[in-house]
């Protein structure tokens, strides 16, 4: 096996960019580091601080000063990981509609996403590792051999977000998921902040019409591809 590299997946919410990212390091033995769980376990400890209040709106100041009391992690076990704040697994309370309606402020704070921003090049240090995000591509690693960026309409996403938390015994709306959906969309596009944007670099993968066996057949593809040439 060749040079080990770096795979950036870039895209908007609930894209199946993770899904897609996690099956395929698991495939060629890389590294799966999923950032968005970091910028949610960042919410949850701000919501837990009372740093959040019912409009979404964050104390910055206090969210800034408390960062260095912040630890994320990930404990990987053989099939699934967990990510961990201060020690802690978080992996179930972050993936709620709580957290996913306040982490966009959240990760539009210039000192948390720099605070994060180096942790997440400090898993790359070594290669062979599998990001995903909204500006892995180009902030976190713009030098990244292979990028992606993922996309399909807004009700598709809205529906497998519907479907995998459904899965997991919550009761939500299609309305609700679909909302929060486009409001993340409209402030990941739009912060100043490193906004979600596609690589001038990244290849489009629209996966819209692919089941996830096409979708994880196209991406090694795309990393076989990469490394061939
Ligand atoms: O990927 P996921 O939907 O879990 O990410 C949650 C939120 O974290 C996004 O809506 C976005 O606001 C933020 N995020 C970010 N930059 C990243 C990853 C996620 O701003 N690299």
């Amino acid at each position: 096996m060749g040079n080990k590299i770096i795979i950036a997946i870039d895209g908007y919410s609930s894209s199946g960019k993770s899904s897609m990212a996690r099956a395929l390091a698991a495939k060629i033995g890389y590294r799966y580091i999923d950032s968005g769980a970091m910028y949610r376990a960042v919410t949850l400890y701000a919501m837990r601080h009372g740093m959040i209040d019912a409009d979404h709106n964050v104390d910055t100041r206090a969210l800034t000063d408390a960062l260095p009391d912040i630890h994320v992690d990930f404990d990987v076990t053989p099939d699934k990981q967990y990510t961990l704040l201060n020690g802690e697994n978080v992996e179930n309370e972050i993936r709620q509609l709580p957290v996913s309606n306040n982490v966009s402020p959240v990760a539009a704070i210039p000192a948390v996403r720099h605070y994060l921003v180096a942790l997440q090049q400090a898993f790359g240090t070594e290669k062979g590792i599998v990001m995903d995000g909204r500006d892995i591509g180009t902030t976190v690693f713009p030098d990244a051999e292979l990028k992606i960026f993922v996309n399909a309409p807004a009700e598709t996403r809205a529906e497998r977000r519907l479907k995998e938390l459904q899965a997991k015994g919550n009761t939500v709306t299609y309305n609700e998921i679909l909302a929060n959906v486009k409001q993340r969309d409209h402030i990941d596009e739009t912060r100043a902040e490193s906004p979600l944007r596609r690589a001038a670099d990244a290849i489009d993968f629209d996966n819209s019409a692919m089941s996830i066996d096409e979708q994880n057949a196209a991406l090694l593809k795309l990393y076989n591809d990469t490394i061939s040439c």
